[in-house]
């Protein structure tokens, strides 16, 4: 029996002209992730990606890397059959036969597009509910309390059957949107923000400041890992590994003990900001969380982002510790990021850092630097590399 993947676009749906272009790219990052598994056929029609093996491919292998695409709310994977009532009630008993068999209730919904098709809608339902409860004795349909919802689709070419909903990854395409700059450390919070950007659309580059031998290539490795993990959900990623010892050296010989945290993180922010121009990115992610730790206080981050001058989005600036861990967890993050090496921020950590900075005090230390030689020199010694 022919099998498909019938994807549901969710927000697609309200871009009005611009579907088209949302549409094709979708269509692409689905064509060019699927090639890894298998020969799939992928077109679009009315919010909804079919997706089709060829040449003897699994579906079942499908479905995982599906549910890893933005732009996608539900993987229904579903029989394909004729136009034909007969058809779709003989195939329906056929393949929906183990989801049946595990549950007790059930309910038929149907759409129909082709409004040529002889049967309207509650009449298909009705029909093949009635069949399917013959096949199976057992079955007690139920409209409001049911445990597996039967949906049958009868659109142009086919009709489709089947009764699995997962779960797809929500979203708009990666790359509608533009692109972003993650600020990639290997904590939790910086590969969960890359990840929510994604999702909303921002294709990633990441730029990570490593301080070698301060920090070790263990602690470099673990960053390309979370790199590698985030470019399952958004797609190859370039990762711009920055040499950042000769910076904090600098500021820890010559600036208040108390003002390091904040001058590094804006050294960040304009190394950031040039690693971004050449990427052609449009805006720095970070993840930052407010009140988590003394260089994210609304003082700190006041002063950070004034070294910025790209928009610096920050989407987990509102959640707690809890909610972040639960998404690290979800996008497969979290083991990786809980690996005990030393980040560049944790290197120097001054006693009692500056919670709330003011940017003239800021700036009157920076002067002891010779701030754009040190920038410069850092980024002659930017190091590519993607994943
Ligand atoms: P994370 O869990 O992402 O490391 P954090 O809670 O440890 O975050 P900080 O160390 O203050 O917080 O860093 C805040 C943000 O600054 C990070 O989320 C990240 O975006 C960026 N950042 C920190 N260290 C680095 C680094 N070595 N390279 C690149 N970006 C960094
Ligand atoms: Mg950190």
């Amino acid at each position: 029996m022919d099998q498909v993947l019938l994807l549901k676009c969710g927000e697609l749906v309200l871009k009005g002209l611009n579907r088209g272009k949302f549409e094709d790219k979708l269509c692409a990052t689905l064509r060019h992730r699927l090639k890894k598994v298998g020969d799939f056929h992928v077109k679009s029609c009315q919010s909804t990606v079919y997706v089709t093996p060829e040449n003897g491919s699994d579906i079942e292998k499908a479905v995982p890397v599906c549910q890893k695409v933005f732009g996608i709310v539900a993987v229904c994977r579903a029989a394909v059959c004729d136009k034909d009532i007969d058809d779709i009630c003989e195939k329906g008993g056929v393949f929906l036969k183990d989801a049946l068999c595990g549950v007790k209730s059930f309910r038929v919904k149907c759409k129909r597009t082709d409004k040529k098709f002889p049967l309207t809608s509650p009449e298909i339902a009705a029909t093949v509910g009635g069949y399917l409860q013959d096949a199976y004795p057992h079955l007690k349909p139920d409209m409001e309390n049911f445990d597996l919802c039967v949906e049958v689709d009868v659109r142009e070419e086919h009709a489709y059957i089947g009764a699995e909903r997962l779960p797809g990854a929500g979203g708009v395409p990666v790359g509608t949107s533009g692109r972003g700059m993650l600020l990639l450390s290997g904590g939790i919070d910086s590969p969960v923000a890359g990840f929510m950007m994604a999702k909303r659309g921002l294709d990633l580059s990441a730029v990570h400041f490593f301080s070698y031998p301060y920090t070790s290539k263990e602690a470099k490795q673990k960053v390309l890992d979370l790199a590698a993990i985030l470019s399952g959900w958004n797609g190859p990623l370039t990762v711009s590994v920055v040499p950042f010892t000769h910076i904090q050296t600098e500021i820890r010989e010559k600036c208040a003990e108390d003002y390091f945290t904040v001058i590094m993180r804006r050294f960040m922010m304009r190394i950031a900001g040039k690693v971004a121009s050449i990427q052609n990115c449009g805006c720095l992610i970070t993840g930052e969380s407010l009140g988590q730790v003394a260089s994210q206080t609304l003082e700190a981050i006041t002063v950070t982002n004034e070294a910025s001058s790209l928009p610096v989005f920050r989407p987990l600036i509102g959640m707690d510790k809890e909610e972040i861990v639960r998404i690290s967890r979800r996008i497969g993050a979290f083991e990786t990021s809980i690996l005990p090496y030393e980040d560049c921020c944790t290197v120097f950590t001054p006693r009692h850092p500056q919670t709330k900075p003011r940017l003239e005090n800021v700036q009157r230390q920076e002067a002891r630097l010779d701030v754009d030689a040190l920038v410069e020199e850092a980024m002659q010694g930017v190091e590519r590399i993607t994943l």
